[in-house]
């Protein structure tokens, strides 16, 4: 490791900024390693590599190898790297009003507000909470399914819905959940994508359901489908029986499937409006930020005055940044490119017919490449060699999330690279 020191302080403060940034351009990748290893807390496991710049859909390590980036900081940088609209809007809010307390209100984050309830299509009577992340907009619509009275809340087995204690207790996997138990109380669990559960779980005291969680394509689980009309029949039970149809929109929203909100894609959701959704990781373009859309009066008035809040939530900044992300994809069409170009780029890797390659999967830009056995992660490793950011999902599927914006030419070395990996598991 390569020690690091400090000019003589005369300013302990300014001593202390010099420290962390004199040497920011001329570290090699090794040596911020060992001192991520020191320094950060080991909860991520060691970084694959430390990456210093992006531009486009590419992004440069610390030896100055560039890589293309089909993960996007998992499914967040809508725009790409760099973009610079999003650049000039975000530094034009910084210089104008960086942040403010929410006992004030700010143009970017009404503008905002506004433009997810009309993109949404939210009826008269919908509002949005600001959040700064995924976990806590779903902390959000956890606290107001308590606030419907009810016990039961359902969620599907597969679900990832976040980390903190209220999201954790939604998330399925034992491995994340139990070492933190005990969490809230109330959560079960349903057979993912089962009709027949799903029946039976209103069947027997519905009424004390205060709402069902469904992510539209579960993400972490592997870039999950549901199977056509299971939204359908989920949004007629729970109205039956009053209760608030969830859905986790962290990561399939904000255009990665190639509509505003998975929910919207035809074989998905048919024209299914939820009672409350969550937003995040692609809304602000790699600017923290969350979002809860609440559809109508009854999901909008469940926390009252007081009952939830957060300092950052709707920063000025973020709103602008999730305000200019949003409209550089309706400006630029950039839907239509998300459509266009996942189709392609599936249809690409199913023609390879690769030994290693069972299928692939998934809609608009979330796409996961199902393998033939547990070898996501060599692939992902070789993957990353060879100059691509890509994402071991689970062991056996390897998920993409590029940015919006990129193009089929663009993606053509990552199917070579597909094309040209070994043809046995052995050979990996
Ligand atoms: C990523 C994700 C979350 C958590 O979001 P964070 O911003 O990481 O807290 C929640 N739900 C889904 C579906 C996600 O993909």
């Amino acid at each position: 490791m390569t020690e690091h020191t400090p000019p003589t302080p005369t300013d302990p403060n300014a001593a202390a900024l010099a420290g962390a940034n004199s040497d920011l351009a001329a570290t090699s990748s090794q040596s911020w390693t060992d001192r991520y290893s020191h320094s950060v807390m080991d909860t991520f496991g060691t970084p694959q590599r430390v990456l210093v710049r992006g531009e486009g859909v590419y992004v440069w390590d610390a030896d100055g190898k560039r890589y293309l980036d089909l993960l996007a900081g998992i499914a967040v940088n809508a725009l790409g790297h760099a973009h610079p609209t999003l650049t000039a809007a975000i530094s034009a809010q910084l210089g104008t009003l960086g942040h403010v307390s929410n006992f004030f209100g700010s143009p970017t984050q009404i503008a905002l507000a506004e433009t997810l309830l009309n993109l949404a299509g939210a009826p008269e009577g919908s509002r949005v909470f600001f959040a700064n992340s995924g976990t806590e907009a779903n902390e959000a619509l956890f606290k107001m399914a308590r606030r419907t009275g009810r016990r039961r809340i359902l969620a599907l087995e597969g679900a990832f819905h976040g980390r903190t204690m209220g999201a954790l207790a939604l998330t399925h996997k034992a491995a994340y959940r139990e070492p933190f138990e005990p969490l809230p109380a109330g959560v079960e669990w349903l057979p993912f994508g089962d009709l027949e559960a799903l029946e039976q779980a209103f069947a027997t005291n519905g009424e004390d359901v205060a709402a069902l969680f469904i992510e539209p394509l579960q993400g972490e689980a592997g870039v999950r489908p549901l199977p056509v009309g299971y939204l359908t029949r989920a949004r007629e039970l729970t109205r039956e029986h009053g209760a608030l149809l969830a859905l986790d929109e962290v990561q399939t929203g904000v255009g990665r499937t190639g509509a505003w909100f998975a929910h919207q894609v035809p074989t998905i959701g048919e024209g299914v409006v939820p009672d409350v959704m969550s937003l995040a990781k692609g809304l602000g373009g790699g600017i923290p930020i969350g979002a809860v859309v609440a559809f109508g009066t009854h999901a909008a008035t469940l926390l009252g005055r007081g009952q939830h809040g957060t300092t950052f939530g709707g920063n000025p900044v973020a709103a602008a940044a999730a305000l200019t992300t949003l409209t550089v994809i309706d400006r630029d069409e950039v839907l239509d490119n998300v459509n266009a170009v996942g189709e392609q780029l599936r249809t690409d890797i199913a023609e390879l017919h690769h030994p290693l390659i069972a299928g692939v999967r998934g809609q608009g830009l979330l796409i996961a490449i199902q393998l033939t056995g547990e070898h996501s992660s060599k692939i992902a490793a070789r993957a990353l060699d060879a100059g691509f950011i890509v994402n071991a999902v689970n062991p056996q599927a390897i998920r993409l999330a590029p940015p919006l914006i990129i193009t089929s030419a663009q993606l053509e070395p990552f199917v070579e690279f597909l094309s040209s990996l070994p043809r046995t598991a052995d050979e990996l």
